[in-house]
């Protein structure tokens, strides 16, 4: 059996030991003669299972006691219309950061749901750098202002976190989608309100969306919040009011005990990427073949977008990268390219073998 380096930006790579864990326990876990896959949400085996998960990643992240952990379902994508469900209850608009496309569907369900102000965007440079604190301009009613810490399809990611001031000196809640970009480093949650990600990028596969949402936000929602919709209802249920996707979840909880203890915390996790991103880049920067246009503070760790000097040479470049056992760098169909997403689990030999790899083919078709 072989593993090929996965560069897909999502689902994307798991690290192969908590694959491994997952085979050894797929058939009988722990003795209990049946699949995790096959117990009830409420046994007292994957009632276990949940809560070590939640009090890894709560122990991963240093998120405070005063903020809930939710295991919701629905993606990324559904958080765009709970938000603003939850977050409205008392009026107000919803105010956005536009740095890419991501944001764009954000803003997108938020004017088709109760209105939406952007309160800074990076229209103005071709979405290669995000704005500046001073650049932002609430509206005088922002209800909370929402921001994509990193745009998976641009590459183009925040290099500080953004404060929702009001004119008069006050805050609004500033809520994150951190799909792409969450457990690569560690964060200082107190900062954040409301922070979200889909977990098939860097938590576990698809089917799981994790909330960490500040418990005062919990009473805002708006009267009509669909049950399911609704932070409180699931904060109260344990993020059990019906089925949990339980496997996505056992899963996510191994790659939190990995996460820990193979790779020993969110600060080895942090140098890792650095490293991991360092080296592409630089290969990018170095070849004449290769470019990427993001600001250099703004260049994603995570998701490396790149095009060919000569386009002509992309299917050639993505036919023999496949043959060489680097998978999936097709850049997204609406911008084209290549991108190499570097998640956590994809190991630093992935990068090293991708940049042995672009320096190859330049030298043999530059
Ligand atoms: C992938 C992604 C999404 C969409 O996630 P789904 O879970 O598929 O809805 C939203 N935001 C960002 C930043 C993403 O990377």
């Amino acid at each position: 059996m072989t593993r090929h380096y996965n560069f897909c930006a999502g689902p994307a790579a798991l690290p192969a030991a908590v694959l491994e864990r997952a085979r050894e326990e797929l058939l009988d876990y722990h003795g209990r003669g049946l699949s995790v896959m096959e117990m009830s949400h409420r046994s007292a085996e994957f009632v276990a299972i949940a809560e070590q998960a939640e009090a890894d990643v709560r122990e991963l992240l240093a998120v405070p006691s005063n903020y809930r952990v939710l295991f919701l379902q629905g993606g990324a994508s559904m958080q765009f219309a709970m938000l603003p469900y939850n977050l409205l209850g008392q009026g107000g608009t919803p105010n956005y950061l536009y740095t890419g496309i991501w944001g764009k569907k954000a803003i997108a369900e938020s004017r088709h749901l109760a209105g939406a102000h952007v309160a800074a965007s990076s229209e103005a440079n071709g979405l290669t750098a995000v704005p500046r604190q001073d650049d932002i301009v609430l509206s005088s009613d922002a209800a909370y202002l929402h921001y994509t810490s990193n745009e998976t399809i641009g590459g183009l990611e925040f290099d500080y976190v953004p404060e929702g001031r009001l004119a008069d000196g006050s805050r609004v809640p500033v809520v994150c989608d951190m799909s792409s970009s969450i457990l690569s480093g560690p964060i200082d949650v107190s900062r954040f309100d409301i922070i979200y990600a889909g977990a098939q990028k860097n938590i576990g596969p698809a089917g799981l969306t994790l909330v960490i949402v500040r418990d005062d936000l919990l009473e805002r929602a708006r009267p009509e919040t669909p049950t399911m919709f609704n932070y409180k209802v699931m904060a109260e249920h344990g993020s059990m009011y019906n089925t949990p996707p339980t496997y996505s979840w056992y899963l996510s909880g191994l790659v939190f005990q990995w996460l820990k203890h193979e790779i020993g915390g969110l600060e080895a996790m942090d140098a890792l990427n650095d490293r991991k991103a360092a080296k592409l880049y630089a290969a990018i920067d170095q070849c004449e073949m290769y470019s990427n246009p993001i600001a250099k503070a703004n260049r994603s760790r995570m998701n490396v977008p790149f095009v060919l000097a000569d386009d002509r040479l992309d299917k050639a470049f993505l036919a023999e990268s496949e043959e060489a056992g680097l998978l999936n760098l097709k850049g997204h169909r609406s911008v084209g390219g290549m991108r190499a997403s570097l998640y956590n689990a994809v190991p630093e030999a992935g990068v090293d073998a991708l940049v042995d790899f672009m320096t190859d083919f330049e030298r043999r078709r530059g």
